[in-house]
């Protein structure tokens, strides 16, 4: 079943080590079906080389595996916790990149100090607070602080961030880990200055309505 997302999830999770967002087997894409409303999301310690879509996990909104032989990820609670409480979200990703995880690992959020973090977050990346794995303890924390930001910091852990599609997602945790790293080049030279608040929303009204063809 659904084997076009299964081939989609497959190759979003795949991307994950490509733009250096993950190493080993850390780090997870997952999609929602938006007509059956099941997800799609990588199984459980699975090296992303050896990935295949036919392994990829199929579960309800609660997290029981509707077709799989593997055991879907430790972050699937956490996962279909988000997608109950989101419903305009369909993707989410996972990841540890090393310079956004720098900033939770210190319970800060990244300041919105740069443009693109105006056009692709609207605002500062914030920060949610610690959570154990394994629960949707996670997805608690994402939903309370990821405000209307594709991307939030989980404290002493790493980055969760939603889409429209897993794609999407997949975008805002490319995005979050480029500005994470150049705002921390910038803390080495200086203090960097939030941009205000009204250029903000105008940089994020043209990004998201005038940018691109
Ligand atoms: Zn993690």
């Amino acid at each position: 079943m659904l084997e076009t997302l299964k081939q989609q999830v497959c190759d979003w999770n795949r991307a994950l080590p490509r733009y250096n967002l993950v190493v080993w087997t850390s780090g997870n894409v997952s999609a929602r079906d938006p007509q059956t409303g099941l997800i799609v999301i990588k199984p459980s310690g699975i090296e992303f080389d050896d990935l295949r879509p036919e392994q990829q996990v199929v579960v309800d909104v609660d997290g029981n595996v509707v077709e799989g032989l593997l055991k879907p990820s430790s972050d699937t609670l956490s996962h279909c916790y988000i997608y109950r409480q989101r419903p305009d979200v369909f993707g989410i990703s996972h990841t540890h990149s090393n310079y956004a995880t720098a900033f939770a690992a210190v319970g800060k959020p990244i300041p919105c100090v740069l443009t693109a973090m105006g056009d692709e977050f609207g605002g500062a990346v914030p920060c949610a607070g610690f959570a154990l794995i394994g629960s949707e303890a996670i997805g608690q924390q994402v939903v309370e602080h990821i405000g209307n930001s594709p991307a939030v910091l989980l404290q002493r852990h790493g980055v969760f961030t939603v889409g429209k599609s897993g794609k999407d997602a997949l975008k805002a945790a490319v995005m979050v880990e480029d500005i994470a790293k150049t705002v921390w080049l910038a803390m080495q030279l200086g203090t960097p200055e939030p941009i205000p608040a009204e250029d903000v929303a105008k940089l994020n009204f043209r990004y998201q309505n005038i940018y691109g063809q």
